[in-house]
């Protein structure tokens, strides 16, 4: 079987799309790849396909899997299925299943069963885990969503910074990073993270456009304005829909960013006052209550959705017409990949960021508590240190109180934890009743270095500004954007990290 068998045979699809080809023979040969390709575009196949192609020399027990590692536990479930119903031996282990289940998965990936295997990156954290695994010969490793090595603050993932680590576990296996959206930076930070040189990698740039996504930018004033552009977006949005249902009445679907839950809740009564359907969705929410809402819209119950950057892991809704931002996001990086769950069916959906200058003391006020100084690292830590039992009875709340970190936006102290963890410096869980860690080592002085934060801090500033710049930027937005992410420029030499 070659790959354009395995396509028509399992996927029922005529060629490949752009550079699938060439991405898949370069993993057969056993070369390493990066791979940048919009949403919707068909990242999964160039490692599905590989996955399917049996190898002449597999020996029953080590027959060789591919290593999915992903971010999203809620997608997991879904691309699975998606494969099982082609016929294809795939699975996922992840925290969502029963013990037992877990468990019985476990002994089928070391019976030699699966030919693709979706797991988080913090699965390695577990003995069990690397038992079964080091059974099977892993000649693929995919990492996707591959931006999350590179997101520092509230977002990042600890985990994906493991990856050389990982790596050296599988014994060096042929790798394939997969994002939608990475700056030259990231680019060369996703290398560095898998322990490769730029010449050894790859780089398929395919661009991050969507033509099928009107990107529009609107300069506002207050609350009245805001309101009128969201209106007008979603009647555009609720025409194309009776279009498209020759004759009913329908709603196209779409998502209202805010930065604020506190912003979210007044539009939502303004719109209440104007008896439009709509439901929330922030943090603020109890988890059934998240996961409620979250069904609703998906399945198409109501249409508009208001929520915070908290509402997106896991949207894989072909038809969402419309994502407006009503305040601006945190970066560009941020905004690009909100607006990317726009129109994944390919049909016409508009992305509308409206720009009110207030905004973004709110977005510089964020900046500056995900960045705390060497003196705030130091004080963290002698508490979870010296103070050890205290901070576990009485968890982040209380902890937080000690630090006089009570500001509602002041999360310097999950981002201190998280940097902890990702130096290896602790381990363990946290939320604000309970705290429980291991303290491992004494804190590295990369953590205290005052030019290294100092950089991170105008990192962070620049990815906020670049937003600005395309509000006011005069010529093509699009020529901006595809500049900022770098298209059409080759990998850079990684400079060594401050
Ligand atoms: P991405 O991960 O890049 O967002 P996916 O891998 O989920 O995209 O693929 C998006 C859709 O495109 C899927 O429904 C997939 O089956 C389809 N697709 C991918 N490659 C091809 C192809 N060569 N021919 C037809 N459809 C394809
Ligand atoms: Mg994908």
């Amino acid at each position: 079987m070659n790959p354009k068998d395995a396509l028509h045979q399992f996927f029922g699809f005529e060629s490949f799309r752009r550079s699938q080809a060439a991405i898949i023979e370069r993993l057969l040969g056993g070369g390493h790849a990066l791979v940048i390709m919009p949403t919707g575009a068909g990242k999964s196949l160039c490692y599905q396909i590989p996955a399917l192609l049996p190898c002449d020399d597999e020996q029953p027990q080590r027959r060789a899997v591919t290593l999915v590692l992903s971010p999203l536990i809620a997608l997991m479930k879904d691309q699975v299925d998606a494969l099982r119903a082609k016929g294809i031996e795939a699975t996922f282990i992840n925290s969502s299943l029963s013990r037992e289940e877990r468990e019985r998965r476990y002994s089928e990936v070391a019976e030699g069963r699966f030919r693709l295997l979706y797991v988080t990156p913090e699965r390695f954290r577990k003995p069990e885990f690397l038992e079964v695994i080091a059974r099977r010969e892993v000649r693929l490793l995919a990492v996707d969503e591959a931006h999350c090595i590179s997101e520092w603050g509230h977002d990042f993932r600890p985990d994906y910074s493991r990856l050389i680590e990982i790596r050296e576990l599988l014994g060096q296996p042929t790798t394939i990073a997969l994002t939608a959206t990475a700056t030259p930076d990231v680019q060369t930070d996703i290398v560095r993270q898998l322990g490769l040189q730029p010449d050894e990698i790859e780089l398929f740039h395919e661009g991050i456009e969507r033509p099928n996504l009107r990107l529009d930018v609107q300069e506002v004033w207050g609350d009245d304005e805001k309101l009128e552009h969201i209106l007008a977006v979603r009647d555009v949005a609720d025409a194309a829909s009776v279009r498209a249902d020759a004759g009913s009445v329908g709603h196209g679907s779409g998502i209202v960013y805010f930065t604020l839950i506190r912003t979210l809740e007044r539009f939502s009564e303004l719109l209440r006052q104007r008896r439009v359907p709509h439901v929330c969705y922030h943090g603020d929410l109890e988890r059934n209550d998240r996961r409620r809402i979250q069904n609703e819209f998906m399945q198409g119950h109501c249409p508009l959705v208001l929520a915070t950057p908290a509402f997106g892991m896991g949207i894989d809704k072909e038809d969402i017409r419309f994502v407006l931002h009503a305040e601006i996001p945190g970066s560009m990086e941020a905004w690009y990949q909100e607006i990317g769950r726009a129109g994944r069916d390919g049909l016409a959906s508009d992305c509308l960021l409206l720009y009110d200058e207030a905004d973004l003391t709110t977005q510089m006020e964020f900046i500056r508590w995900s960045n705390p100084d060497a003196d705030f690292y130091h004080r963290v830590y002698d508490f979870v240190a010296h103070d050890h039992e205290r901070a576990t009875a009485f968890g982040l709340d209380w902890l937080r109180d000690q630090l006089h970190a009570k500001h509602k936006h002041d999360h310097r102290l999950e981002t201190v934890l998280g940097m902890l963890e990702r130096y290896g410096v602790i381990e363990g869980t946290w939320d604000d009743e309970s705290l429980q860690l291991e303290v491992l080592s004494a804190l590295p002085d990369e953590l205290l270095d005052r030019d290294r934060l100092a950089i991170k801090l105008r990192r962070d500033q620049e990815k906020l500004l670049a937003l600005v710049q395309l509000i006011r930027h005069e010529g093509d937005r699009m020529d901006f954007i595809r500049e900022y992410f770098g298209q059409g420029r080759k990998l850079a030499m990684p400079i060594e990290r401050p």
